[in-house]
This record gives structure tokens, sequence and C-alpha cells, in this order.
């Protein structure tokens, strides 16, 4: 039986996540029995023009990554946003708050101008093509990873917690930071983490990325408790995808 193809390309990303596939070590090996990978810049020399499941990482940010990544869309049978920078913009995003030609100015200075230094607004991988599956976080996790690569070669619909950070973050019985003053933003984004910041003592940032469907009563009610509302939470949201709205 063949086996199904994997191609891995890489846009404007630090290419953590990438890493965080070579990360699984053994578990590589179980993934190859069943999927062969013709394309993976960042571990192999090989080229493919023909591979059925595209793995995105990083987010569009200049007119040519637009066309490459058609092309991509067209060739592959599904499409995974791998990463913040994929499934929303990521760290990239910041830049579309500020005017580009100075951003370029800020980070080039006086090479700027070079053509291939061009650059244009941020955008996530859906805002360009059609995406069929999203692993969430910065980086993502490699055991998530695994596991919905893994579904989608065993044709199965990989589960994605549909809950915010809280409900891990409660679960684990931790304190919960707002009495620490620290606007967390768990009741509004994806768990799936674990509530692996707010175990730690540090407020979620949100490399998550929104919950689709977040119990906005929940949400109220502890930032009313707080004396905020979740327009400050919004406002918190300006790590991983700036210029995202939320569906609260
Ligand atoms: S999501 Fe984070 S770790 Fe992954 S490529 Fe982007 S910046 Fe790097
Ligand atoms: S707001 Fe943050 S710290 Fe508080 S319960 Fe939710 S995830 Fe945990
Ligand atoms: S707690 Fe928030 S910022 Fe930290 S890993 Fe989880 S989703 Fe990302």
């Amino acid at each position: 039986m063949t086996k199904p193809r994997i191609a891995i390309f890489d846009f404007a990303c630090c290419e953590g996540c990438q890493l965080q596939i070579v990360n699984l070590e053994e578990d590589i090996l179980s993934l190859l029995a069943v999927a062969d990978v013709v394309e993976w810049r960042e571990a192999i020399s090989d080229q493919s023009d023909e591979y059925d499941i595209a793995i995105i990482e990083g987010s569009i940010t200049r007119p040519e990554d637009e066309t490459r990544l058609k092309d991509i869309r067209e060739k592959a049978k599904v499409l995974i946003a791998m990463g913040a920078c994929a499934t929303m913009g990521g760290v990239n995003k910041l830049k579309n708050n500020f005017d580009l030609n100075e951003v370029k100015e800020c980070v080039y200075a006086d090479d700027a101008e070079m053509p291939h230094l061009n650059t244009a607004m941020t955008k996530a991988v859906d805002e360009v093509v059609t995406v069929d599956f999203k692993i969430h976080g910065c980086p993502m996790d490699k055991a998530e990873f695994a596991y919905i690569v893994r579904s989608l070669l065993l044709g199965k619909t990989p589960e994605i917690p549909e809950y915010p950070v809280c409900v891990e973050c409660k679960a684990k019985g931790n304190p919960c930071l707002w009495e620490d003053e620290q606007l967390c933003l768990g009741p509004v984004i994806r768990a799936g983490c674990g509530a692996r910041c707010p175990s730690s003592g540090f407020r979620c940032f949100g490399c998550r990325g929104y919950v689709d469907n977040p119990n906005v009563d929940a949400a109220k009610e502890v930032v009313d408790k707080y004396g905020l509302d979740i327009e400050d939470l919004k406002t918190k949201m300006v790590l991983f995808g700036s210029t995202q709205e939320p569906t609260v």
C-alpha cells in the first residue's frame, strides 16, 4: 500500500515548531512507518511537488509568500497550519500595528530598500488559503502534533480542546493569578497545553488563540469579579495575534 506523503514548509517564523518535530525523537520513527516525508527543509535535502499532506509553519508576510502558499494548497489534499505564526500570525503580526516602512528601517537600517527585504501586512495561513487543521501554540506541542498527524493518517478527525485554559488550570488546583493582579487570558484561550504558564506562575499570554465558543458568561464572571470587562482581556492579546478579533 502506498504511504501518504507529507511535506513540511516554512514561511516567516523562528522554526521552533519544526524543532518540536525533531524533538519527537523515536516517535518520528513510528510516524515514518505509516507516512513518507517528501519535503522538510530543516531535516532532509529532498524536495517534491507531489504530496498529500502539507504542513505549514510560519506566517505570510510578503506577496510572493501568498503565491507560494496558494501553489502548495493546490497540490495538497490536506493542509495543516502548525504553530501560532501559522494559525494566527503569531509574533510577526506585531508589525501590523506600525507603519511598515518604519518597521523595515528599524530592522534593516540602510538596507531597508533592498528588494529581497520586501514586506507586507502579516497574515495567518487561513487569511490566504483554506486550512483543514490547526496545531496551536508557540511552540506547538510535539505530543499534540504527533496525535493530530497520526489521527489524520488513520482517517480519524483529531479532537482539539474546545474549552478554555482555566479548565485545565483549575483541574490542577492552581491558585488563580488574577488574585495576584496578573491579567491572565486563561478564560478566553483554547486549552490543550495543560495550563503550562499559570502552572508556573505566569499569566497565559494566549499562544493557543481564542477558544472557538468561549463561555462568555463564565469569562465575564471572572473579569467582573476584578472590576474589568472583556475588552480589557482583548487588549492583552497583543503578543501572538495582535489584530486577531476574538469571538467574544
Ligand atoms: S509559533 Fe512560535 S515556535 Fe513556532 S515558529 Fe512561530 S515563533 Fe517559532
Ligand atoms: S485566569 Fe489564569 S490563573 Fe486564573 S484560573 Fe484561569 S488560567 Fe488559571
Ligand atoms: S498557558 Fe497560554 S500562553 Fe501558556 S502555553 Fe498555554 S495557551 Fe500558551
